[in-house]
């Protein structure tokens, strides 16, 4: 449930609707909006009959009940859009901004070229993965530590902020002190132990789509970080498993007004996994564009052919500056800049 407070409601009134929701046993969120505030009550131990009471506090407009199973991450709760910050990258806004860069980091030279090229194309942020969850076993799992301090020596160069994955809990400490935002994949999107220490963690969270998760259960993960309180969600549709073989998954373009609808969170859109080949990926990144997606990750690799990772979907720098061209175009055409 969530209480409405009045435009003229003071510190203090707020601060008593949260010693009362505590009272209750809830723990209370606030969520600072352009015309009101609301305090989320979240817990599965709370009062709820009591809490409706809070109705009479000072500077109280109303209490409402969440319909939703997903609370925090609810466009009842917050009905503007949220902006996400990192670093100075905004997500949410009326920018569209721009990840790019390798599926994995394998050596100086190959990321710290691609963060220049793809720097010089317009990215704003870097991508590259040092832990790599792959299917099997056998492929290259990525640099490790090592792929950490790659990708900070490339924002030391090019001033990109970057973001990687962490695919295990043991882990997050050590990708925290190099990276400005944590990537959960799609293969992690349950595994709640993960959602719920980067939800203690005080870095902003690009949280991918499941290839067989609902909208719903997007957003139920979504909530594991939110509710440990971490506000800094950015969620990512990479594509859905679908009977359709032509492509890797499919690109669930309808997630993109969905998960608009349903949350104030911003989605970017990832058409590299998504097609699984390079010659689909500017297609789809022009729709999710023209579909309201706040922005992209793209991979990018100086040499595709070579690559060890998912060197089929990515785009060279020089097909990459091709795209950044044409998704300007679409960006400008509904309204937003890049
Ligand atoms: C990736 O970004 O390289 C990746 C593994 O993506 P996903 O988790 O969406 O498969
Ligand atoms: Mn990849």
């Amino acid at each position: 449930m969530i209480v409405v407070m009045k435009i003229s409601a003071t510190k203090e009134d707020l601060d008593n609707v949260c010693k009362r929701a505590e009272e209750l046993g809830f723990t209370p969120h606030v969520i600072y909006g352009k015309e009101r505030n609301v305090v989320g009550l979240v817990g599965i131990t709370g009062n709820r009959e009591e809490a409706f009471m809070i109705e009479n506090y000072s500077g109280v407009d109303k209490v409402v009940p969440i319909s939703k199973p997903y609370k925090l991450a609810s466009r009842e709760v917050k009905q503007e859009n949220s902006v996400i910050d990192v670093n100075g990258v905004k997500f949410g806004a009326r920018d569209i901004s721009v990840i790019a860069g390798p599926c994995s980091v394998e050596s100086e030279r190959q990321i710290i070229m691609v963060a220049e090229h793809v720097k010089v194309a317009g990215a704003k942020m870097l991508r590259g993965g040092a832990f790599k969850p792959r299917t099997s076993p056998y492929a290259f799992q990525g640099l490790g530590e090592e792929g950490l301090k790659l990708l900070a020596k490339a924002r030391e160069i090019t001033g990109l902020p970057i973001v990687t994955e962490v695919v295990n809990p043991v882990d997050v400490d050590l990708v925290y002190k190099y990276t400005d935002m944590f990537q959960v994949g799609a293969r992690n999107i349950q595994n709640f132990a993960l959602l719920t220490m980067l939800g203690q963690a005080k870095k902003p969270v690009l949280l991918k789509r499941g290839m067989s998760t609902t909208i719903d259960e997007f957003l139920m993960a979504t909530e594991y970080i939110l509710s440990e309180g971490n506000r800094d969600v950015v969620l990512c549709e990479r594509g859905i498993r679908t009977f359709e073989t032509s492509t890797r998954n499919t690109l669930d373009i309808s997630a993109i007004p969905v998960v608009k609808s349903k949350s104030h969170l911003p989605i970017i859109v990832d058409p590299s996994h998504a097609a699984g080949h390079w010659g689909y990926v500017s297609a789809l990144s022009r729709a999710a564009i023209a579909c309201g997606a706040d922005g992209l990750i793209i991979e990018v690799h100086p040499e595709p052919e070579k690559a060890m990772s998912d060197g089929s979907q990515s785009l060279n720098p020089t097909q990459f500056i091709s795209l950044m061209g044409e998704i300007r175009a679409i960006a400008i055409a509904v309204g937003r800049y890049m």
